[in-house]
């Protein structure tokens, strides 16, 4: 067993061993919250507490698994019985057990935003609202936000008060198109993510016995990343923790990331109010991050006016500036930031998994994607449009969604014409407004089809009900998940008709099918899931959150790209903040309120913390934004930081992007600019023509040297000598580390390695064959 105490400071370890009544930490990043609350449950399950009688909410469910994982070490197989999961994972799980109380079946569907948004088009039409005032995603974010803050529908057409602002007066159907979306869900026997927080707060506060008998359950209850909880989230935990009061939330105001979900940092206040013995733990040590980072992450939050005031500090090692690299185009930026990962790696023995590549939005993986793929290198992508968003895995999934509730709509409306029946869309509106109509279920009508819509289009309606029937009757046989899939994807026609088509897209959406039933393989084999059913196997699904969805194939030894959102929680020894761009990061649609301005700067916040010993920034002059190729200006938050932090100019601790700013040919954006053309060479220095993003090919020159602390700081070229006559003693210069004496010679086979102290820079070990080295 580990001797988890041991290794605790001692604000930690009187968190962790806190006895019973509300626990609050409120602390900097990398500061130990997550660590501690593990050890806390670790540390109660050690005294006696049953892990079935303890709720830990997570913000995802890789993070629940991860938790999961550290206390099994200290307690064991019983960690397994922990409720740990998200608050929609959690939520989704009681709201199976009492669905019969809402008048809902245990098999409901839980609808994506596609389908949501599906749904609104439909009523959208059928109500004969104006589609370009009433947009899809306007009204689902409407509907959204009332549901996060329990409005219901008859509360928003009730309450003149929710229908105040701007934008709810250009829309006065708003509310009505909420209730019409209600009742659809609610017949197709389907809730979306809002319901799974909405319902369950109905459940609780209609139904006094299922609370009672859920906050008896539960002795313990915690909270990570508190900051983040949305109003919904926030009153029923405090529901479920009302008796015992043992509740533990952690988290930091300076990260909260998602007040355009609703979340709601009043939380923050409220639980000093709502628990007013709380007994508040500050933790203040970073254990993440080098001083430089630590101190470069202050700087910037600093700026902000509403913060809870802490102090961060560190006793890690100084660590080395932070680097800004410039690029000319957002292909160049791919290119130079996967060329500084290729010579980390191998300058400093690092792995793949060491490196992580964050941005502000999803679009921008591609050019990294790109330029990892030619350096060899192997990532993987979290969130983006990933693998169960393709269609072909929809449209499977919509099969076995419809096979286990055949009121669900939206899966109906997918695979009614897949493949082609010859069913029309006329066909499908009339047998939706004949359901609506006559307030029956779908399949009602599906099912008894000549009883509702007269003419000869219905033949191929009743064949394919027939075909539904013979799968239901699978799923009455008991078969598991992996038995019933398997069969339908073969007797609905979707893989042969995947299988015909012979081109690459189809060979690969034919290959994500099998990977899908692999998938459900592996589900069914896995002892760890009880229940190995249909329905147990769709809800897994539909609760992965974008920051648990990732491409990878077993090879765990990626370089992650993903969003700073997604990145929440996490850490990786090296991180590369890119496209720090006016209008990018600060992202265009946040500038016009301080607040929304605040949130972007604790989102910068979020991106540098989660850096352990090396932070570099990066951003292009030009890139592509929907076919328009648009100049670029270096995001604020590039001058936010302490200018003492960046590299980007003469030696250590001068300039920042103060030169940027005085701009009289600004020697540090020379010096970028040399680092970028440097950089952009393929690793073996030779030299290549680069097409850049603008269109122009253009040859690469060899490279001036950039001027570091001593170092040559004349403009002639900077061309590397052959090393193979190189020995111990001689004088070299390095592009970028300045200049230095070789300590020893390191020759293995054709690997040949020089260890060299640099005058400034300090002992690095290059591998001869792709340093670019010049003697002197
Ligand atoms: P974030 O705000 O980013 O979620 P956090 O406060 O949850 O951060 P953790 O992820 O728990 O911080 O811890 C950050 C790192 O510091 C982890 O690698 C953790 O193992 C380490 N750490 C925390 N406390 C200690 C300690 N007392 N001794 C050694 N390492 C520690
Ligand atoms: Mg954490």
């Amino acid at each position: 067993m580990i001797d988890y105490l041991s290794g605790l400071n001692e604000p930690q370890a009187q968190a962790v061993t806190h006895g019973p009544g509300p626990l609050m930490i409120i602390a900097g990043a990398g500061s130990g919250k997550t660590r501690v609350l593990t050890f806390r449950i670790a540390h109660l399950i050690e005294n006696g507490v049953d892990p079935f009688r303890i709720l830990s909410l997570t913000f995802t469910n890789k993070a629940a698994g991860e938790m999961r994982a550290r206390i099994e070490k200290v307690v064991g197989y019983e960690a397994r019985n922990i409720w740990m999961g998200t608050f929609h994972a959690v939520f989704a799980k009681i709201l199976r057990i009492e669905a019969r109380f809402l008048g809902y079946t245990s098999d409901f569907s839980i609808y994506d935003t596609d389908d949501s948004k599906s749904l609104i088009k439909s009523i959208v039409k059928e109500l004969n609202l104006d589609d370009k005032t009433y947009k899809a995603n306007v009204v689902f974010n409407r509907i959204s936000g009332a549901k996060n803050n329990l409005i219901s529908a008859d509360d928003y057409l009730a309450n003149p008060l929710f229908r105040a602002d701007d934008e709810a007066a250009k829309l006065p159907e708003i509310g009505r198109l909420y209730k019409a979306y209600t009742t659809r869900c609610f017949q197709a026997n389907a809730m979306d993510f809002d319901d799974l927080l909405f319902n369950t707060n109905v459940l609780f506060r209609d139904f006094p016995e299922i609370l009672n008998k859920y906050q008896h359950k539960f002795q313990y209850v915690m909270v990570d990343e508190f900051q983040d909880t949305n109003v919904a989230q926030y009153l029923i935990t405090k529901k479920l923790s009302a008796v015992h009061r043992n509740i533990a939330v952690v988290g930091d105001d300076a990260q909260s990331i998602y007040a355009f979900r609703g979340a709601n940092i009043q939380n923050i206040l409220n639980f000093e109010r709502d628990f007013p013995e709380v007994r508040v733990v500050k933790l203040e040590q970073n254990y993440r991050s080098t001083q430089t980072i630590v101190n470069a992450a202050n700087s910037v939050i600093a700026r902000n006016k509403a913060q809870f005031k802490k102090n961060v500090f560190t006793t890690n090692e100084e660590g080395g500036l932070i680097d800004v690299v410039k690029a000319s185009s957002d292909n160049e930026e791919g290119r130079l930031i996967a060329t500084a990962i290729f010579e980390e790696k191998v300058n400093k023995g690092l792995r793949n998994t060491d490196f992580a590549i964050l941005y502000r939005t999803n679009a921008q993986s591609r050019a990294f994607e790109e330029a990892l793929r030619r350096l060899n290198i192997k990532y993987r992508i979290i969130g983006g449009l990933s693998f169960y968003q393709r269609k072909e895995i929809k449209d499977l999934l919509a099969y076995l969604r419809f096979i286990v509730n055949q009121n669900d709509e939206e899966a109906f409306k997918r695979i009614i014409n897949l493949p082609k029946r010859g069913i029309g869309d006329t066909t499908v509106a009339k047998i939706s407004v004949s359901a609506a109509e006559h307030r029956v279920p779908i399949w009602e009508v599906v099912s008894n089809i000549s009883r509702y819509v007269a003419g000869r289009a219905t033949l191929p309606i009743e064949s394919f009900a027939t075909l539904i029937k013979s799968f239901k009757i699978l799923l009455e046989e008991g078969k598991d998940a992996y038995a019933v899939a398997s069969h339908v994807a073969k007797a609905s026609g979707i893989l042969r008709e995947l299988y015909e088509d012979k081109t690459v897209e189809g060979l690969s959406r034919y290959e994500n099918v099998q990977e899908l039933l692999n998938a459900i393989k592996e589900f069914v084999d896995n002892p760890d899931n009880e229940d190995k059913t249909l329905s147990s196997f769709l809800q897994t699904v539909s609760l992965l959150t974008t920051a648990d969805e990732s491409d990878d194939d077993g090879d765990t030894d990626r370089v992650t790209l993903m969003t700073i959102h997604g990145a929440k929680g996490l850490e990786f020894k090296n991180v590369y903040v890119v496209g720090l761009e006016e209008g990018l990061f600060p992202s265009q649609m946040m500038l016009e309120k301080r607040e929304d301005l605040e949130e972007e700067r604790r989102l910068f916040y979020v991106a540098i913390t989660r850096a352990e010993t090396k932070l570099t920034f990066s951003y292009a002059e030009s890139r592509y934004n929907w076919g328009r190729l648009n100049m670029c200006e270096p995001s604020r938050f590039l001058f936010e930081v302490d200018q003492r932090f960046l590299m980007m100019t003469k030696g250590r601790r001068s300039g920042g992007m103060d030169d940027y700013r005085n701009n009289a040919e600004p020697s540090s954006m020379n010096f970028i600019r040399q680092i970028a053309n440097r950089t952009s060479q393929t690793p073996k220095g030779t030299t290549e023509t680069v097409k850049s993003s603008a269109g122009v090919s253009s040859p690469k020159v060899p490279t001036p040297p950039p001027p570091t602390n001593g170092a040559n700081t004349s403009s002639e070229p900077f061309v590397a000598s052959d090393t193979s006559t190189l020995e111990e003693g001689n004088r070299v210069e390095h592009p970028k580390f300045g200049k230095g004496t070789v300590k020893k010679m390191d020759v293995n086979g054709t690997d040949r390695k020089a260890i060299i102290h640099f005058d400034t820079t300090g002992e690095k070990t290059l591998l001869l064959s792709f340093a670019k080295l010049r003697i002197l």
